[in-house]
């Protein structure tokens, strides 16, 4: 092994014990779980020794900065030994310079509310809704809208906002007060009842309009979406539809609250998805990229106007946000997340992001020439997808199985990306890749080309 890992016994753990997220673990008692070992910017080793360059920074768009960086490692141990933690009503060092810190690159937003992880946040974010539903307006506006496709958490009330119905069946019943509007993937138009060629952007951030209407703009308190929907499929948005979501959001008095556990700190080239899109968010929540896996740490961030609607009434002992996170008092959060935010600017991964996000969608753009299964090619910064269908006039999505080979292929040499789409059960159809935004130039060569030989070898 690379480094003499001791691996003595550790295969035989993990099968016997270590129940793996995501996956069905029947092959397992026959095949060897991967286990990766160690990591080192782009790359990452597993068991065996073998190297793999990481598409997905980590398999699930968290690795921003890439692996192994000693200074965040150095930073988290220091504060540890100085102060590990301390909960309630009492600050941290850490946590009060993280906060101006991440205020700072999110103009109009002033409060920072700490917790571990996005799922969480989203649920902060749906309890602040609802109190204030109960404060203002005798608890009637108390409806979140959710969109088709977008995806906020593992909880039971971040799935009643869940938007994939692979990802729900089974769970329910669901919290009741949630309600679903329509995606906005012009790739899948011709899904949509009355969708037109031209303008479409409008016309999809019209429909939530149209559900707003239907369900009564008093009873509606927050719209919860993604800046670009991350597991539903990449899928950015059309243009025009943000401007438009905010004057309907603004319309109605509807809180925004944008979801940027994925896009969040640099992945889509802006620190923030949303401010691709000149939109002006009431509330923001985030967690992956925020210190880049080296600590867990998510944040619900919201503006003044919020924070204050919870300090009205002192005299009132149910008037303030009456919530707490246990670990949203560990120290080794915000001390890694101020590291990884000074990674991001000192070695300007914005501007990096941009121009290998531009590079990336290039590339996959040729794949689409080249490989009639290729249907769409889509993204925003260093979040690409590339959705395969069986037939590119109907847009019937490939087999599962098909893609998952593909998926498949491209680990067998060396290069790990995702699929996703979780929309309906068994249809993950879009290949997606995230790398981390250290990514160089050969690096996006060499995985656009790995693809390319998988699409071959599993397609002709
Ligand atoms: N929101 C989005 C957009 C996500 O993609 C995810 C996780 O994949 C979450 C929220 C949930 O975050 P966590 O797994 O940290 O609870």
């Amino acid at each position: 092994n690379r480094h003499d890992n001791d691996l003595t016994g550790v295969i035989e753990a993990d099968r016997a014990h270590v129940w793996h997220h995501l996956v069905q673990h029947k092959p397992f008692e026959t095949g060897a779980p991967r286990v990766i070992v160690e990591g080192r910017g782009m790359s990452v080793w597993d068991q065996n020794g073998k190297e793999h360059l990481d598409a997905v920074s980590g398999g699930v768009w968290t690795v921003n900065v890439g692996y192994g960086r000693e200074r965040i490692a150095d930073a988290v141990r220091d504060q540890l030994v100085k102060l590990n933690y301390f909960a309630g009503a009492a600050g941290t060092i850490p946590g009060a310079r993280f906060a101006e810190a991440l205020i700072d690159k999110m103009p109009g937003l002033s409060r920072v509310y700490y917790c571990n992880s996005g799922s969480e946040a989203n649920e902060k974010a749906f309890k602040m809704v609802r109190q204030i539903a109960q404060k203002r307006y005798g608890g009637k506006k108390h409806k979140i809208l959710y969109r088709d496709r977008d995806y906020h958490g593992t909880t039971i009330g971040c799935l009643s906002a869940g938007g994939q119905d692979e990802r729900n069946a089974h769970y329910g019943p669901f919290a009741p007060g949630f309600v679903r509007v329509p995606h906005c993937l012009e790739y899948r138009r011709h899904e949509q009842e009355g969708a037109p060629e031209e303008n479409y952007g409008l016309w999809a951030a019209d429909q939530i309009e149209a559900v707003i209407l239907r369900e009564g703009p008093d009873t509606v308190g927050a719209l919860c979406l993604e800046p670009v929907t991350a597991g539903g499929g990449v899928i950015p948005p059309p243009s025009g539809y943000w401007e438009r979501v905010q004057e309907i959001c603004r319309k109605y008095d509807i809180l925004l609250h944008i979801d940027e556990v994925v896009c969040g700190v640099g992945r889509t080239g802006t620190w923030f998805g949303y401010q691709n899109y000149g939109v002006q968010p009431d509330m923001v929540t985030m967690a992956k990229g925020l210190a880049s896996g080296y600590a867990a740490i998510a944040c619900l961030v919201t503006t003044e106007e919020v924070f204050s609607m919870f300090k009205e009434a002192p005299e009132d002992p149910l008037d303030y946000f009456r919530d707490i996170s246990t670990f949203g008092g560990c120290t080794a959060g915000p001390a890694a997340a101020l590291e990884n935010m000074a990674i991001v600017e000192e070695e300007g991964l914005l501007a990096n992001t941009r121009a290998m996000g531009d590079r990336l969608m290039e590339r996959l753009g040729e794949l689409k020439d080249k490989h009639a299964v290729v249907g769409d090619v889509r993204g925003a910064g260093l979040f690409c997808g590339a959705e395969l269908v069986a037939d590119r006039h109907t847009k019937e999505p490939v087999d599962e199985k098909l893609a998952q080979k593909v998926v498949g292929e491209c680990n067998a040499a060396g290069v790990i990306i995702g699929v996703t789409n979780r929309s309906l059960p068994g249809r993950n159809n879009t290949l997606c890749f995230s790398p981390a935004l250290i990514a160089t130039a050969d690096d996006i060569d060499h995985i656009a080309a790995t693809v390319d030989d998988a699409l071959t070898r599993v397609f002709g």
